[in-house]
């Protein structure tokens, strides 16, 4: 049997043990999206618009993840020196103490802000770069121990809108996770009875929800010390021993065990991530299909530049295929394709129809319900 930390490569260890477990499969690998050599930051690449190409000194990485409290502690512990300047800057942040808590280390509350206000800095602008991003050789500085967003991100999918809902599915499932167990953890590690108060507040969980205006303290990165040092109670001062034991508690977790504490909404985002990943797996054409939306973003001599399901992953498509979607009118496949080859000597493959239904150039015919 194959190792599922390997054929799950795409994912942080603990995560692609437990997708493993709920999954029942392996995951197939996003090949396109070439993370060590940027797709999206290669100029020679026929298949990126000019306009749309990311800066190397930022990648996908204009983003400051949420780290929740085990994961916090993984990174803390994590031996392989590769993690070491990531988790210098991990370290400075507990110190400094900013939207550090309990429940993990996330977003500031100044760049929170600029990040909803900010316009066309995606892929882009270095100001709104994540303090875990090696500038020297554009690395992840977590890469292990990455959050549910980070690990299921993907400028392109082999698969198309496919593999985007897929990958979707997995993020909306993770990211569940991520927030029971991080809520878990301090139910389990006694904060005393102030802090339990003030970290779960009668609104809990939809507090934090609303934007607030900041205060002079925010803008000027300070934190405030009182309320600080209430929300970490016993744990105060002890912050990375409090987010080690956290990691420890967790990762010793099975997926039946990480379900359990989820509860029912876990159980049921399970079933549609499961789902999602038949999906991903299967090769079978739509009974029926019509033409979808598409954009031609680029002309070129005998082939188009269409955007479909993503701006970030274009399809290169022959003007001579573009000319005959016309055939796929909601009849049944096997008719059209046969219809294209006998009237335009045009041979569609099977595997070309799926990638043209992957990528929502085609999109499949609802059935009637029965009578
Ligand atoms: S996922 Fe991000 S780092 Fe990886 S290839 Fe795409 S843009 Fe580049
Ligand atoms: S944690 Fe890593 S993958 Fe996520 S934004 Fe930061 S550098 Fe990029």
């Amino acid at each position: 049997m194959s190792d599922p930390l390997e054929i799950n490569s795409n994912l942080p260890p603990l995560y692609a043990g437990w997708m493993s477990q709920a999954l029942q499969g392996s995951i197939p690998v996003e090949t396109k999206a070439t993370c060590e050599n940027c797709a999206m930051c290669n100029r020679a690449a026929p298949t990126v618009p000019q306009t749309l190409f990311f800066n190397p000194k930022v990648k996908c990485c204009t983003y400051i993840p949420e780290l929740p409290n085990f994961l916090v502690g993984r990174i803390l512990l994590e031996p392989d020196a590769a993690t070491v300047p990531g988790r210098d800057k991990l370290q400075e942040r507990i110190i400094k103490g900013i939207a550090v808590t309990p429940f993990g280390v996330v977003k500031p509350p100044v760049y929170d802000l600029l990040y909803s206000q900010a316009t066309n800095f995606f892929g882009k602008s270095e100001a709104m770069r994540c303090p875990y991003y090696i500038e020297e050789g554009g690395l992840c500085g977590v890469w292990k121990h990455r959050n549910s967003v980070c690990a299921t991100w993907f400028c392109k999918h082999n698969r198309g809108a496919t593999g985007f809902l897929f990958w979707k599915n997995i993020q909306k499932l993770l990211t569940q996770v991520e927030r029971s167990l991080a809520v878990w953890c301090i139910y389990q590690l006694d904060v005393g009875k102030a802090a339990f108060k003030r970290l779960f507040p009668l609104d809990f969980p939809n507090q934090g929800n609303s934007r607030t205006a900041l205060d002079g303290n925010q803008l000027d990165g300070l934190k405030d010390e009182a309320d600080y040092r209430l929300a970490w109670g016993n744990w105060y001062s002890r912050e990375n021993e409090f987010y080690e034991l956290c990691a420890q508690l967790v990762s010793q977790l099975t997926w039946a065990e990480v379900l359990a504490i989820g509860g029912a909404e876990l159980l049921v985002t399970t079933r549609l991530a499961q789902e999602a990943y038949q999906a991903l797996l299967s090769e079978e054409l739509p009974a029926r299909l019509q033409t979808g939306t598409f954009r031609v973003i680029q002309a070129g001599g005998d082939k188009n530049l269409v955007e479909t399901y993503s701006a970030y992953d274009p399809l290169s498509m022959p003007r001579q295929l573009q000319e005959v979607l016309n055939y796929f009118d909601g009849r049944p496949t096997g008719e059209a394709i046969q219809a294209i080859y006998d009237e335009q000597d045009i041979n569609l493959t099977p595997s070309l129809v799926r990638k043209l239904s992957d990528f929502q150039v085609l999109l499949p015919v609802a059935e009637e319900p029965e009578s």
